[in-house]
């Protein structure tokens, strides 16, 4: 039984509005790199993507880590994925299930620190960047020193239908409690997570699917940034339009996706709990 959720970002960078809302007005909100907590009765703790570990951005190297940070990326230790279980109340090593999203370098940052755990991965999404040249693979967005090194860590789950085929995705702790929903486009294999609580309230963290929740509340055209890291952005445009059905199909389920402006601002001062969210 899922008990409690919480929302926490590891760094966050200023950008124009329009590069991730196509046609919004000229501000310059914090772009955030959210990842969750869960807690399961019986599974303990849990993490939903793991941005970045102690080095930061520098996960993609010194030299791009410098850039990034160069280009606005702020980032401190205490933002990391340790030290904000740690604030949470939670030591590492309790931590035994992450489920990744996708793998861009964005969310996985963190895994390394977390090699104990069983990371859970749609099949394509790991298989593809190790099909793949390191050179080749930072190209699309994947830093294979993240998670190679993990193949006997990580349970592979077949990659589920697009949200429109199939809704109820892969029910992961076998309680309906986490499904891994497909959503593919923005990576080859990109899910969504479908959080249901004992009282039937739902929280959909949708990843990169969308950049922020007015790409499906408010029908917003992707802008230029989430249009050229899509793999393939047909399927993109696809799966965020059966997003926006389903979003008018389930209204009160809360979204939550990865780089969310206002989810940011939210946990800005620390994680936020989504378990205690009215309505
Ligand atoms: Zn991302």
């Amino acid at each position: 039984m899922l008990e409690q959720l919480w929302l926490f970002h590891c760094g966050w960078i200023r950008v124009p509005r329009p590069i991730i809302v196509a046609g919004a007005p000229m501000t310059f909100p914090r772009l955030p790199m959210l990842a969750a907590l869960g807690y399961h009765s019986e599974h303990g703790p849990f993490l939903i993507d793991a941005p970045f570990g102690h080095e930061g951005p520098s996960n993609v190297g010194s030299m791009m880590g410098a850039l990034l940070r160069g280009a606005g990326l702020k980032f401190e230790d205490e933002w990391s994925v340790v030290p904000r279980l740690e604030q949470l109340g939670f030591r590492p090593s309790e931590i035994n299930h992450i489920l990744m999203t996708h793998l861009h370098y964005d969310h996985t940052g963190g895994m390394k620190e977390l090699g104990h755990a069983h990371f859970h991965i749609a099949r394509s999404e790991w298989e593809f960047p190790l099909s793949l040249t390191p050179f080749t693979a930072l190209r699309e967005g994947y830093q294979l020193d993240d998670f190679r090194a993990m193949r006997n860590r990580v349970e592979l789950f077949d990659d589920p239908a697009p949200l429109e085929e199939d809704p109820d995705g892969v029910d992961l702790f076998g309680d309906g409690s986490v499904r891994a929903v497909g959503l593919p486009g923005h990576s080859i294999g990109h899910v969504g997570y479908r959080l249901t609580f004992d009282d039937g309230r739902r929280v959909f963290l949708v990843g990169d699917a969308a950049f922020c929740v007015e790409h499906i509340i408010e029908r917003r055209r992707l802008g230029r940034m989430p249009r050229s890291f899509a793999y393939n952005l047909a399927q993109a445009e696809e799966t965020l339009r059966s997003l926006r059905l389903y979003h008018d199909e389930h209204p009160d389920e809360v979204i939550v996706p990865s780089h969310d402006f206002e989810w940011g601002e939210r946990c800005l001062d620390g994680p936020t709990p989504l378990h205690r969210l009215e309505g």
